[in-house]
C-alpha cells in the first residue's frame, strides 16, 4: 500500500548516506521513526533487526508473515519479533512492496546460483559479519545472523509457489518508513550485489534518516 510521510527532512535528529556495500547499525529507540531513501533506485537495502535490551529477540519473517497473512511488507505491516511482539511498524511507503522470502546475498549462494568465479565478490553476509565484528558492542556475533527484510527488493512469489528475483519496481528519491515499537538495534546492508537484478546491476547508495 502506498501511503506518502508526513515527516520532512529537515525536521530529522539524524541523517547518514550509506554506500553500496557498506553497512549502517545504530539504536532506534521506541517512538522514534527511521526512513530508508532509495537516493537513485532500483537499490536492495537487506535489514536486520534485535531488540536492543536482548538482542536474542529478533526479527521473525514467519511470525511477522503469520501475523499480517501477507508475504509483502508495506504501510501498515508490523514486524514482529522471534517473542511475537512488535518491533517496528511500516508507517509510510513509496514503493509499494518489501520482501523478506529471499534473504540476504552471501558468497556461498553466489557460488551456487550464479558462477564460481562470484566467490570472491562482496556481499550483504560479509557486511553483516564485519558490522557485527567491528561493533561488538552491541554483542552480536556470527550466529545472530539470521532472516531479515530486503527493502526495495522485488522478489514476486509465481503461482505456483516459486520465488523469483525480479528487476526493482523502486525508483530514485522512493523510501520506507517505520516507527519502532520498542528500542531496536537496525543493522543494514546496502546490497552490493552484481549477478541479479535486485539492484538494476548497478549498486547505488541510501540515506538512512531517523525522527525523534
Ligand atoms: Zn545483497
Amino acid at each position: 500500500m502506498m501511503k506518502e510521510s508526513t515527516l520532512t527532512p529537515e525536521t530529522a535528529v539524524y541523517r547518514r548516506t550509506v554506500p553500496a556495500g557498506d553497512y549502517w547499525m545504530e539504536v532506534v529507540k521506541a517512538g522514534q521513526t527511521l526512513r530508508i531513501l532509495d537516493l537513485e533506485g532500483n537499490q536492495a537495502a537487506d535489514t536486520l533487526f534485535y531488540a536492543a535490551a536482548d538482542p536474542a529477540e529478533r526479527y521473525s519473517a514467519i511470525d511477522t508473515i503469520r501475523a499480517q497473512g501477507n508475504v509483502y511488507l508495506t504501510a501498515g505491516s508490523v514486524l514482529m519479533s522471534t517473542e511475537t511482539r512488535p518491533m517496528l511498524t511500516i508507517t509510510a511507503d513509496t514503493c509499494g512492496r518489501h520482501d523478506t522470502l529471499g534473504g540476504a546475498c552471501a558468497t556461498e549462494s553466489n557460488t551456487v546460483r550464479y558462477a564460481l568465479d562470484t566467490k570472491c565478490m562482496h556481499a550483504c553476509r560479509d557486511s553483516w559479519l564485519r558490522a557485527v565484528a567491528e561493533r561488538d558492542e552491541f554483542g552480536l556475533t556470527k550466529r545472530d545472523i539470521t532472516h531479515n527484510i530486503n527493502f526495495f527488493m522485488n522478489v514476486p512469489v509465481t503461482p505456483d509457489g516459486g520465488l523469483t528475483f525480479a528487476d526493482g519496481i523502486s525508483g530514485s528519491g522512493k523510501y520506507v518508513e517505520m516507527r519502532a515499537e520498542m528500542d531496536v538495534i537496525v543493522l543494514i546492508s546496502n546490497c552490493p550485489q552484481l549477478n541479479n537484478p535486485c539492484n538494476a546491476y548497478n549498486p547505488t547508495p541510501i540515506d538512512v534518516l531517523v525522527w525523534d
